[in-house]
């Protein structure tokens, strides 16, 4: 990252800000900490969505739902650069073309590992598979904790935030939808 020393600054001079002294033992290092922290937390701008999927796409004869859950996702919440964090399950129909499974977590992260709102990493993840695979319908739900929430005490400490993106069969068909809610469940 060629502005880790602009974050390492930066992350100084809030240091300072806040009132504390960031010549202090505990925190010299701590700029260079958080530097490098940040690009950690935001490499999925640098994600390649094709290069991720490249070689995992597979011609399968298989139509019946393909369904992984309780992935966990670490992202930031955009309006306080707060972590949320939290499950996200992932359904698709497939439409004699699957995906490596291993990748659908990985999707997440490209759309997880940068700033965001919860509602549109969903959908992000959602219209990524449907473009990709072209499936006959894709599901994804996710469940977050907002830590912008939950430490400034300004919602419930415990709420969870739910939000869903149903796209084709899993839209059209409640059928479809509620057999993915069910495993899910
Ligand atoms: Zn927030």
């Amino acid at each position: 990252m060629e502005n880790y020393s602009k974050i390492k600054e930066i992350t100084k001079s809030l240091l300072q800000e806040i009132g504390e002294d960031p010549n202090r033992e505990g925190l010299i290092k701590t700029p260079a900490r958080v530097a490098k922290a940040w690009d950690f937390f935001s490499q999925g701008y640098k994600a390649d969505i094709q290069e991720i999927v490249n070689d995992a796409i597979f011609d399968e004869d298989c139509s019946e739902m393909v369904v992984v859950r309780d992935i966990e996702f670490f992202s930031m919440c955009e309006h306080h650069m707060i972590p949320f964090f939290g499950r996200c399950h992932v359904g698709y129909l497939p439409n004699n073309k699957i995906i490596g499974l291993s990748k659908i977590p990985r999707i997440v992260d490209a759309f997880s590992q940068r700033l965001q709102v919860q509602e549109r990493l969903t959908t992000q993840v959602a219209e990524t598979l449907m473009g990709i695979l072209d499936p006959k319908g894709v599901g994804v739900v996710m469940e977050g904790r907002h830590l912008c929430m939950q430490m400034r005490g300004v919602e419930k400490q415990n709420s969870l935030a739910t939000t869903s993106a149903m796209l084709g069969q899993f839209r059209k068909s409640a059928e479809t939808r509620s057999e993915f809610l069910s495993i899910i469940a």
